[in-house]
């Protein structure tokens, strides 16, 4: 089987519910207070190991317990973490999380993620990649270094996937080195110009990424997600479930497809399978710690 290899962030997420969100100089009371390991790398690793993909991470950590537990959850979710590496001088990245009516707001300290180096990536995608296995990465550690990354894995043969989250905007020819893009409605809008939330718009979006050489699916959140094989659009609408945290939801479900994707499943299939994982794991609190193995996909979705 194909390794799954991603290069990403490690956050500790500080999470916290609150009934509004607080104004300027405002305190207000919340409640259920979580300490969970994220970061849209980790999470997506995660959702990939979980799932049954050979995965590995690319990755720095601070020398702190954030750091320590972050690395305990990796391998106890069956993540390989030989190539992450340990920082003297950073701390670990923090994402402090507001859940208030359903949806959040984040904020990211990188520490250690901004500190990784493109010359540590190359090292050790040139100890463990092999020709066809899926890099996957997305844009919370330094952009010039997920940037020559992608460009170092498409050259060494890997099939490159990003997720451009936090989005902005590109170098127009990193598009070349793309096998695939997955973005959510905003990311789509912000590096198209184009906001799909229709047939037309999603497909516009579509055909925006593959003129630039990129093939992309669009993830809708509670809508569903699209691609497009052969210029027919392929559409999988979301699993109707009680949501109680979003976090996470597009990391999952862009990790099960990554899983998928090693196994060479078809892919329409994919797409279903990874939509029934998204589902799931916006109906727990947390991020890692929501997505579902495979078995409690099959027995959910009986
Ligand atoms: P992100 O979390 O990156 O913003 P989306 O919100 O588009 O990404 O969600 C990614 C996928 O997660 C969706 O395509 C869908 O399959 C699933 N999903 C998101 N929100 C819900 C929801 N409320 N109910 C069911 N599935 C959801």
């Amino acid at each position: 089987m194909k390794k799954v290899i991603v290069l990403g962030s490690l956050n500790m997420d500080l999470s916290i519910n609150s009934d509004y969100m607080p104004k300027k100089g405002e305190t207000i009371n919340g409640y259920d207070f979580l300490i969970n390991p994220g970061g849209k790398g980790g999470n997506q690793a995660v959702a990939a190991a979980k799932l049954g993909a050979d995965t590995r991470m690319i990755a720095n950590v601070g020398n702190d317990i954030f750091g320590q537990e972050i690395l305990n959850k990796l391998k106890e979710y069956g993540v390989c973490t030989d190539d992450i590496s340990i920082s003297k001088f950073d701390s670990t990245g923090v994402a402090v999380i507001i859940c208030c009516d359903h949806d959040n707001r984040i904020i990211l300290g990188n520490g250690a993620n901004h500190t990784l180096t493109f010359s540590m990536v190359k090292e050790r995608l040139d100890a463990i990649a092999e020709e066809g296995d899926i890099f996957l990465t997305q844009l919370e550690n330094d952009f010039q270094v997920v940037d020559a990354s992608i460009r170092y894995a498409k050259k060494k043969g890997l099939y490159t996937i990003l997720n451009p989250a936090p989005a902005r905007v590109l170098e127009e020819d990193l598009y070349n080195y793309l096998d695939l893009i997955v973005v959510n409605q905003s990311e789509c809008q912000l590096l198209t110009g184009i906001y799909p939330n229709d047939d037309e718009s999603c497909i516009k979006g579509l055909q925006a990424f593959e003129n630039r050489g990129a093939k992309a699916i669009i993830t809708l959140g509670a809508h569903g997600s699209i691609t497009q094989m052969e210029d027919t659009p392929v559409f999988v609408d979301s699993r109707k479930v009680e949501t109680v945290d979003t976090t996470g939801a597009g990391d999952s479900y862009i990790g099960a497809l990554c899983a998928c994707l090693a196994k060479d499943m078809p892919v329409k299939e994919a797409l279903e399978f990874s939509t029934k994982v998204a589902a799931i794991t916006v109906t727990r609190r947390g991020a890692q710690v929501s997505i579902p193995y495979t078995e409690e996909v099959e027995s959910y979705f009986k």
